[in-house]
């Protein structure tokens, strides 16, 4: 899994409930309440009841991090959010 070299303008660990200044507002809020519904619940557990990560949780963080940059395609073909 590559990682990117960006740095993100916020704790991807615990990113903040209002979209950071630069993030696409409603792509931010649509990840963000993904993420939060999706929070690891002790080691290798979601709370979701899946094991961690569950998909859901990694494409959260997935679409935080893709809200926080201008570039579009790079949400491309990574499936959806539900
Ligand atoms: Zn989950």
């Amino acid at each position: 899994m590559t990682r990117s070299n960006i740095a993100l303008p916020y704790d991807q660990a615990d990113p903040p409930e209002q979209p950071p200044a630069q993030a696409k507002p409603r792509l931010w809020r649509r990840a963000y309440q993904a993420f939060d519904q999706h929070r690891q619940r002790g080691d290798t557990t979601c709370a979701c009841g899946h094991p961690w990560p569950c998909r859901q949780a990694e494409l959260a963080a997935h679409y935080l991090e893709v809200a926080c940059h201008a570039d579009d395609a790079a949400g491309q073909d990574r499936g959806e959010l539900t």
